[in-house]
């Protein structure tokens, strides 16, 4: 193998240009060649490539989102775009292909695998929510963002008596909410994977009141409700005036936490040194603190559970 691609795809996270940077450093150090693939999949149907040689990788270590930009691709989900996105890297020369993004994306590198391309998986998201690992490039980032910003309402909700609804990112999984609530104190947290009762919740309020408590917070992941909706579910059931805020975009932005570039680097090394050795059709996780493979379907057969320890502790010490 003398010549890779690395593309990213799907939601940008931190960390995504360290992993790319580590590509294509890895490549060099063995003496191969690498490219960028420009807008995912979208790209890679295109043929639009970028080499990205020593210079190209410079000072990108710590900035935030990716300098090969990224994008959904409904051309690449038919077989026609996919024969056209290997056909392109074949005339290009191209051997090995590693994909940074979360399971969407691995589904895609799971079909350019089965078509005969050697495919790795690099897991990039805020969600954390890719089986296989025990964390995804920029998730840390995530939650020390929302960190800070819950923190900075945190003064301003004690100094008020109030009660503040913290919308975080998370359509379908409640990891980002479950670790900014433990890193806040929260008293409440509200994931997809678990029932909600808005009385059970209305009941815990009036403790709360009951316990004279001066301020509290619930963190709501986006995939329950919206952070309105939910107000006016507290306002009709139990009269109770939140103050409501949206994190949305800002914590898909800025430079990655020290861990997200260090887990970064490491795994986009080992994704490409897994490609020279042979390995195709895995991912690279994070388990245990090791760098390991797992087939990419687990991404997407396998449910990763939230840790009912973390869950117990908002419970405990609210
Ligand atoms: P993420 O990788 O963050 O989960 P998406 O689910 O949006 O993001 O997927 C990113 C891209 O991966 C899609 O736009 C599409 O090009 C490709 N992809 C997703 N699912 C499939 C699929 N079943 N078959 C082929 N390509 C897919």
């Amino acid at each position: 193998m003398k010549r890779i691609a690395v593309l990213s795809s799907g939601g940008d996270s931190p960390g995504m240009n360290a992993a790319i940077r580590a590509v294509a450093r890895t490549c060099l150090f063995n003496d191969k060649e690498c490219v960028g693939v420009m807008r995912g999949y979208e790209g890679l149907i295109d043929g639009d490539y970028i080499p990205l040689n020593r210079a190209a990788v410079g000072g990108i270590l710590h900035r935030g989102g990716t300098i090969l930009k990224t994008a959904r691709s409904e051309r690449f989900k038919t077989e026609e775009g996919r024969k056209a996105a290997l056909s392109k890297m074949r005339d290009a020369g191209l051997e090995g292909l590693v994909v940074i993004g979360g399971d969407g994306s691995f589904r895609g590198a799971k079909l350019l695998h089965d078509m005969g391309m050697p495919t790795i998986g690099v897991p990039g998201t805020i969600d954390n929510d890719v089986a296989g690992t025990d964390e995804t490039i920029g998730f840390d980032t995530a939650v020390n963002t929302a960190l800070e910003a819950v923190m900075r309402l945190r003064d301003t909700a004690s100094s008020h008596d109030r009660l503040f609804i913290v919308e975080v990112m998370g359509r379908n999984a409640g990891f980002l909410a479950l670790e900014v609530a433990v890193a806040t104190g929260a008293e409440y947290v509200v994931v997809p994977e678990l029932p909600l009762s808005i009385g059970n919740l209305c009941q815990k309020l009036r403790v709360s009141h009951e316990n004279k408590k001066s301020h509290t917070l619930i963190i709501l992941a986006e995939g329950v409700m919206t952070a309105n909706e939910m107000k006016d579910k507290l306002q009709d059931t139990g009269g109770y005036d939140a103050r409501v805020t949206v994190l949305g975009y800002i914590q898909r932005g800025g430079s990655p936490t020290s861990f997200d570039a260090i887990l970064a680097s490491r795994m986009g090394a080992y994704a490409a040194e897994s490609l020279f050795i042979g390995k195709s059709g895995v991912m690279v996780g994070n388990v245990n603190h090791r760098m390991v493979l797992s087939e990419l379907e687990r991404s997407w057969t396998e449910q990763k559970y939230l840790s009912p320890e973390m869950l117990g502790l908002v419970e405990k010490l609210n």
